[in-house]
């Protein structure tokens, strides 16, 4: 059983070498009487977050999906039932949850894992748009955001596997919507693969009050937050009154020893902005109404997804680093077996 485990706990921006894949031995049979369910694991997701599991703890209260060093690392994905104890299971059933990076898995029936129902969609879509950054996006933009039409909605880190929805969700709400994202061929896709209205290369923007200023004369209504640091500083200057900031990450933040300084913040208060982080983890409830959005939607072509695929759990680890760097084109996922 192929596996990636932590090497140690990471300081800094993470290396290819912090990981390592190891081989051990899996018994593809359950146990007589085990209630537990055997997966074979199919797609990994890269997700940001993953890269704050790896610091070492400090203090209270620690994260339960935080990893210890010389441990399999974890993350959400795609997998196929090889043979089941607990009765909500059966051989052959397709279904997404959280899951070790190895090929073979053996999960504790008190696991909780979302049965794939609709197949007529890639399997990979269960790790990003008909998965957690599907339900990111949705109860973001939707619950958070509380997004009227023809309202300014400006996204950051805009062509990721959140990102891309948001702008789309704002699209078919009636929105005007701007991205930015770190390279021209990322804002092409906004503009040309999206639908989004405008987009600009941040790492080109010497000023980027400015760029949004140009982008958004009238102002921002909501700033759905993916990466903090100097673009939330920047957009707390152009937000408009009783604006919203669904604050679903701070990706610029992750790998710092020393968090930037953002010294705009009272325009929270100047504005009336309402400015809520939150945790898709609360709102998984929300997964049968995203499919129900969604699926229609991806079916007719109105919404399209980007994945950037590596085939491979070997190459796991660069695709995952990959993601601090802005390697990825689209939502990052990791192949380890095609069914
Ligand atoms: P993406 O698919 O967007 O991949 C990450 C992207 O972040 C990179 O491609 C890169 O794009 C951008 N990035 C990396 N470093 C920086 C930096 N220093 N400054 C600006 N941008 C950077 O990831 P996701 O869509 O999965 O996640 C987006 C955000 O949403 C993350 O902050 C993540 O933590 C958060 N998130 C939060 C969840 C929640 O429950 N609250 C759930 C899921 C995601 P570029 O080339 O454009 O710079």
């Amino acid at each position: 059983n192929k596996q990636v485990i932590l090497k140690d706990y990471v300081s800094g921006f993470p290396k290819e070498s912090d990981m390592n894949i190891i081989e051990s031995i899996i018994t593809l049979k359950l146990p007589q009487g085990s209630n537990d369910v055997l997966l074979k694991n199919l797609y990994l997701s890269c997700d940001p977050f993953m890269r704050n599991l790896m610091n070492k703890p400090q203090g209270a209260p620690i994260n339960p999906l935080a990893y210890t060093p010389q441990s399999v690392i974890a993350g959400f994905g795609v997998s196929k039932v090889l043979e089941s104890g607990h009765p909500d299971y059966k051989e052959g059933d397709l279904v997404w949850g959280f899951c070790k990076w190895e090929e073979y898995s053996l999960v504790p029936s008190s696991q909780i894992l979302f049965k794939i129902e609709h197949t007529d969609v890639p399997l990979s879509y269960y790790t990003g748009i008909l998965g957690m950054p599907g339900i990111t996006a949705y109860a973001g933009f939707f619950e958070l955001g509380s997004p009227k039409k023809g309202e300014t909605v400006f996204v950051s880190a805009a062509s990721g596997a959140v990102g891309q929805l948001v702008g789309q969700f704002a699209k078919l709400t009636g929105c005007y919507v701007v991205g930015s994202a770190g390279s021209k061929e990322k804002v092409d896709l906004l503009k040309n693969k999206f639908g989004f209205d405008g987009g600009f290369n941040y790492k080109e923007e010497p000023d980027l009050d400015a760029a949004l200023k140009r982008h958004f004369p009238e102002g921002i209504d909501i700033y759905f937050e993916n990466v903090g640091g100097k673009t939330l500083d920047a957009v707390l200057l152009n937000m408009r009154v009783h604006g919203r900031i669904p604050a679903c990450g701070m990706i610029s933040q992750y790998n710092l020893t020393q968090p930037e300084a953002v010294t705009n913040l009272a325009h929270i208060i100047y504005k009336r902005i309402r400015m809520e982080g939150f945790n898709s983890a609360d709102f998984f409830h929300l997964n049968p109404k995203l499919l129900e959005f969604v699926l229609p939607h991806i079916r007719d072509g109105k919404i399209v997804y980007v994945e950037d695929i590596t085939e491979g759990l070997e190459n796991g680890p660069a695709a995952l680093i990959g993601l601090y760097s802005g390697r990825n084109v689209g939502k990052q996922v990791v192949v380890v077996a095609r069914e």
